[in-house]
């Protein structure tokens, strides 16, 4: 491990202030050395994001007198590589293996040099070329040959390893398809949660694009910038032409493969936080002073295909939490069961500084709400999706990602997936989950007559070791699995079932990270 030193950097410290684009690729085969750095072109900057300042109680009632703008970043202690694969890939079909050199903050390591080798456990794994470097990151084709679960171990000559992975190879497009009669789904990653330096954050809405895409590789993000971030007085409502100019810097950034949301944070302090996501682009802008409520904005909206998740539902020290009278049925369909700002759904996982388990992602679940499981990272420091960010004010922990099954990486089918449930939340690692309750999955209801029973299918891949499966029927753990390997198959009859209830899975690997899925209801008349 390098550059670790578990010092204090000042908010206004600049982070990784140099950048590498290097024309040319890299000489040697299966090795990185990069030759020339050249332009400084990502530059990141550590701030703070405060959306809410005081004690508990004052700030649960809003009555808040003070904001800072001082925060300390502190160091996790921690670098080294962050590599990606896709989740799903077919056998012989390219897929782009990268990795990024990150420092103990999450941003590129662009003084990086070395070389790096990769091993498989798909044995017959094919790679073409030496890798290729682009803004800090480095790409090579790899081409996975053996069906299963694979993964790839990255290791470079400075002693870092890290693994990329679980992915699902199927033989076939049709093995890809979630049941039999549904189009091939594949598993997308993205976070959706962030601001930057038009609202409370630091650096600009381009700097949070290139970190999503380049060095997180995600393959969906949001610039979610507040409408207004009261306490400071920052957000779109008070750059003029903010709106339109964050539409023309994420088109500026799509790529095929690299979808694009826009969206907003509704930044209502007495019904809570909603990031607002919309299936394309969207002149249409709508901030809480124009529609004071959920069901206002719901009704400025309608039309556009917009989509709301309820955020930080808990709550925290700084964050307002969701209030239920405001729920809106078909427009939020969403709710963040982790963040950066911590989960209180399970007691002995990263709480929150504010925790209220009757305004958790648990407690929706509890009141049979059709909502999707997701996770973001709410970052404001422009690295949606940074596997080890720093701590800031109230939001101390690494942010999480969201999975979606989707037919196609675009910002549609990725809303429509998100929209209908087909997603799950990860404290942040890209574990892989597939369930079906009969034949139905994540976010679809299952009709029942009283007094019968389902079987329940479930798929599960850690890119480490599973320690632990539960199958949750609402919030009581039905039956729990223990890991010890990579990856766990469950067949299971659940029930009778005598009323109607939701059937959901958690899980957590030997390293303490978490996964929660959206509920799969079961709906007994
Ligand atoms: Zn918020
Ligand atoms: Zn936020």
């Amino acid at each position: 491990m390098r550059g670790v030193d578990g010092a204090r950097a000042k908010p206004d410290a600049a982070i990784a202030l140099r950048a590498a684009r290097t024309a040319a690729g890299w000489a040697v085969s299966a090795a990185v050395l990069p030759a020339a750095c050249l332009a400084a072109t990502l530059t990141l900057i550590a701030g703070t994001g405060c959306e809410r300042q005081g004690t508990p109680d004052t700030a649960r009632t809003g009555a808040v007198d003070s904001t800072s703008a001082t925060a300390e970043v502190i160091s996790r202690g921690r670098a080294g590589l962050h590599a990606v694969v896709p989740s799903v890939a077919l056998v012989g079909e390219p897929v782009k293996l990268t990795v990024a050199p990150l420092t103990d903050l999450g941003t590129p390591d662009l003084k990086w040099r070395g070389t790096l080798e990769i091993e498989s456990t798909d044995s017959a794994l094919v790679s073409f070329g030496p890798f290729a470097a682009h803004q800090g990151s480095f790409a090579r084709d790899i081409v996975f040959r053996t069906p299963g679960f694979q993964r790839v171990t990255v290791r470079s000559d400075h002693g870092e390893t890290t693994i990329a992975g679980p992915v699902f190879v199927a033989r076939t497009e049709e093995e890809l398809r979630v049941r039999a009669g549904e189009p091939a789904r594949r598993l997308y990653w993205g976070d959706a949660h962030g601001h930057t330096d038009l609202g409370d954050g630091t650096n600009p809405p381009a700097t949070y694009l290139a970190y999503a895409r380049d060095v997180a590789r995600l393959d969906f993000t949001c610039v979610s910038e507040h409408d207004l971030q009261q306490y400071l007085d920052v957000g779109f409502d008070t750059v003029p032409s903010g709106w339109d100019s964050v539409r023309t810097v994420a088109e500026e950034y799509r790529r095929p493969g690299f979808a694009v949301l826009l969206g907003w944070e509704w930044s209502s302090r007495e019904w809570g936080h909603r990031v607002v996501l919309f299936p394309g682009d969207e002149p249409r802008y709508v901030s809480f002073r124009h529609a004071p409520t959920p069901a206002a904005l719901a009704r400025e909206l309608a039309g556009t295909g917009a989509v709301s998740v309820l955020a930080h539902p808990t709550g925290s020290r700084l964050t307002p939490p969701v209030v239920w009278e405001g729920y809106v049925p078909g427009f939020d369909r969403a709710i963040e069961i982790y963040s950066g700002h911590g989960s209180n759904d399970e007691s002995d996982f990263r709480e929150t500084s504010d925790p209220d388990p009757a305004r958790s992602a648990l407690e929706s679940i509890r009141r049979g709400l059709p909502l999707g499981i997701v996770a973001f990272s709410d970052t404001h420091l422009s690295t949606p999706g940074n596997p080890w960010p720093p701590e800031i004010r109230d939001a101390p922990w690494p942010g999480g990602l969201t999975a979606v099954w989707a037919e196609q990486p675009t910002e549609a089918s990725i809303l429509d997936a998100i929209a209908n449930g087909r997603c799950y939340a990860t404290s942040g690692p890209r574990f892989y989950v597939e369930a079906t309750l009969d034949d139905r999955t994540f976010g679809e209801t299952l009709e029942l007559r009283a007094g019968t029973s389902a079987r329940l299918r479930a798929t599960v891949a850690a890119p480490g070791i599973l320690r632990e499966v539960q199958v949750r029927l609402g919030d009581e753990v039905y039956r729990k699995f223990a890991g010890g390997g990579p990856q766990m198959e469950i067949e299971l009859t659940v029930g009778p079932f005598d009323e109607s209830t939701a059937v959901w899975l958690t899980g957590r690997s030997d390293d303490d990270e978490r996964l929660w899925t959206t509920p799969i209801r079961v709906l007994v008349p």
